[in-house]
């Protein structure tokens, strides 16, 4: 780490901890509406807040700009890996992870893999369609044989 890194983690901080200390002192009412006021913007706005920098670098300084996945300090971003706290995101900050260019991208097609998202290669989609099909069939004679007062 650079003594400029140093820098920035202590300068970071205090200004994280400042932020901290004026939103702790909100009312509730004044905290859920400021939350919800974030939820409500756009995302490339919320990107641009005074509250998203401070926040983003304080963690990557505090973590040294490294990458959670292959500890590259390259290109690094800001991910999340929850958006359950968006707008609370300084009380959460185990929901923000740091990920070079490609490992934040690796992240996000696992996510959309896993949602059933990424698209397909075609014949896989195809294979898809068959077993949709089949099943569907499958509920369609089922239901006949069962519902069929005759049987
Ligand atoms: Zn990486
Ligand atoms: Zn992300």
């Amino acid at each position: 780490m650079t003594n400029e890194r140093y820098q920035n983690l202590s300068e970071s901080r205090e200004e994280f901890a400042a932020m901290c200390a004026v939103l702790d002192a909100l009312t509730a009412e004044e905290k859920g509406r400021r939350a919800a006021s974030i939820r409500a913007m756009p995302y490339p706005t919320f990107l641009q807040t005074d509250y998203w920098r401070i926040i983003r670098a304080y963690v990557l300084s505090m973590r040294a700009y490294k990458c959670f996945r292959c500890g590259s300090q390259i290109r690094i971003e800001l991910h999340h890996t929850s958006y359950v706290h968006h707008g609370t995101e300084h009380e959460h900050l185990e929901d923000l992870e740091l990920a070079c260019g490609a490992c934040h991208r690796f992240v996000h097609a696992v996510d959309l893999m896993a949602k059933g998202k990424l698209l397909k290669h075609p014949e896989e989609q195809e294979a898809d369609k068959k077993v949709r099909y089949r099943a569907r069939m499958q509920e369609v004679w089922r239901s006949e044989r069962f519902t069929n007062a005759d049987y």
